[in-house]
């Protein structure tokens, strides 16, 4: 079967066959070098998440979330999971489907348990295997799969078919059986957004999950992410907390002896001699959310040294606490005592509506929202009859070009009061990470659905940047205030979402 994955963005170009430079080899294994300068302090059983973090980046956000009550990120499963549990919300056991279609053959491993059967589960938004013999260990040997244990054997960019792969490099069987025999359980963590569109079949990603298993020939344990707006989706940390708190048998891990491997590491255009920048940085962030040492593939199968790489322009651990000021100038005021009509402009996710609520509909502005009446038409009625009402009005639309806001200055003029237009700084990252951030939260605001990429896209081919030779007597800058119900809140706003 084909399949199709146009617009997906979880699998990475394979890589092409280098010769590698001696200038970017390691002379010494990274991990095992990791381990004896980590010694076996941190194996103990009862360390969970409290042995000290290796990498500054992960101290600090450890420090940044280690504050008040501890992280429940079970929360907000129960709140995706409309208020259900993760036990209630699995849908069904694959086990059952695939022995009713007598499919209930189980993959070769080297040692292993033989009372335990491989199982296969399906949550609403993450897919659970555990083949044969896979043990709890407080040692977790984390690998993302496509572009790290695999790549296409077709050498196209996604896969033609269930058996369109090979193993990334030859090292990849000799490194997870050593890993194996020193106590690591192996787990996968994937995206795998084509899984929950179903252009992938569900059965073609189990044919796929039992031939690299069966190839790789040590028992793993697979989480795959089906779901774009779930916080299982890496970069966010939910396989990790899933499998931690409910697929480990218990068994607290130790942070300092574990560590995760991706390709999606951030690193730029030339990282080594002709390599393509990595698509994204999701298994860095993943990493980081955690508190996990990360090594990016080559670094860890071919021991290159770690290469350059940039988080992006926005990082939520530091944005977390923007303390202002709200408005540039700084000066500006924001609620005028005469009548008015102000638009704001700004990515989906950009803070408007939080903006238009907590500082404007207060002081009996009437807050003027298509998302809420339908159509831009119905929005210049209700804004026209809100004016003729004596009451000032916010527009709380994306606005970005000149015709959008035209239509509601114009509306302004006819009532004979001012326009102001109020531009929201907050970077296109930013409003991504707040897209998802209240997707997360989506029981505090429930008209509030996350938008997806086809809606930043059009913003941005859109943007004009409004000047006063629009109509407008006045044009502010507003930055992004973070403000957050609850503790739990906070610390999600500062792990990596996107
Ligand atoms: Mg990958």
């Amino acid at each position: 079967m084909r399949r199709t994955f146009e617009s997906l963005s979880d699998h990475e170009t394979p890589a092409k066959k280098q010769k590698i430079p001696a200038d970017v080899r390691l002379e010494k294994d990274p991990i095992n070098e990791f381990e004896s300068s980590h010694p076996s302090s941190c194996d103990n059983l009862e360390t969970k998440h409290v042995c000290p973090l290796v990498n500054t980046e992960a101290i600090k956000l450890q420090e940044l979330t280690n504050s008040k009550q501890p992280t429940t990120l079970l929360d907000y499963f129960k709140r995706a999971n409309n208020g259900k549990n993760l036990e209630q919300s699995c849908k069904t056991s694959i086990n059952d489907k695939l022995k009713l279609s007598g499919e209930s053959e189980t993959t070769d491993v080297v040692k292993g348990d033989p009372s335990c059967e491989e199982l296969w589960e399906e949550l609403s938004e993450l897919v659970v295997f555990t083949s044969k013999g896979v043990q709890p260990s407080n040692k977790i040997a984390g690998f993302d799969l496509d572009g790290t244990i695999i790549v296409t054997q077709s050498g196209r960019v996604f896969p033609q078919g269930p058996n369109d792969w090979k193993l990334q490099f030859p090292q990849v069987k000799t490194k997870l059986l050593e890993l194996h025999h020193q106590g690591y359980k192996v787990v996968i963590f994937t995206n795998q957004l084509a899984v929950g569109n179903k252009k992938i079949s569900i059965h073609d990603f189990i044919s796929e999950i039992r031939n690299v298993g069966r190839t790789i020939g040590v028992p793993v344990q697979v989480f795959a992410s089906t779901n774009r707006w779930s916080m299982y989706r890496k970069p966010c940390p939910g396989m990790w907390t899933f499998m931690t708190d409910k697929r480990n048998g218990g068994i607290s891990v130790a942070l300092p002896s574990s560590f995760f491997v991706g390709d999606a590491a951030g690193r730029s255009k030339g990282w080594a001699p002709g390599r393509k920048a990595d698509f994204s940085c999701s298994d860095r962030k993943f990493a980081l959310n955690i508190g996990l040492n990360f090594f990016t593939p080559e670094e860890y199968f071919l021991n290159y040294r770690p290469a350059s790489y940039g988080l992006g322009q926005f990082d939520p651990r530091k944005a977390v606490n923007f303390a202002g000021p709200l408005c540039n100038p700084v000066n500006a005021k924001v609620v005028n005592e005469r009548k008015e009509l102000v638009v704001l402009v700004g990515y989906p996710g950009s803070g408007k509506s939080t903006f238009a609520l907590r500082h404007l509909t207060p002081h009996d502005y009437c807050r003027v929202n298509r998302d809420a009446l339908g159509s831009w038409q119905k929005c210049v009625q209700l804004s026209e009859s809100a004016l003729q009402r004596g009451r000032s009005v916010v527009v709380d639309n994306t606005s970005p070009d000149v015709e959008s806001r035209a239509r509601y200055i114009n509306v302004a003029m006819r009532a004979n009061v001012p326009a102001r237009c109020f531009v929201f700084a907050t970077s296109l990252e930013q409003s991504k990470h707040n897209n998802k951030f209240r997707g997360l939260c989506l029981s505090s605001q429930p008209d509030h659905k996350p938008v997806d990429e086809l809606a930043y896209n059009s913003y941005r081919s859109k943007f004009v940047k409004p000047s006063v030779s629009e109509g407008f007597v006045e044009i502010i800058n507003i930055n992004f205030m973070p403000e957050f119900k609850c503790e739990s809140d906070r610390k999600l706003y500062a792990y990596f979402l996107v």
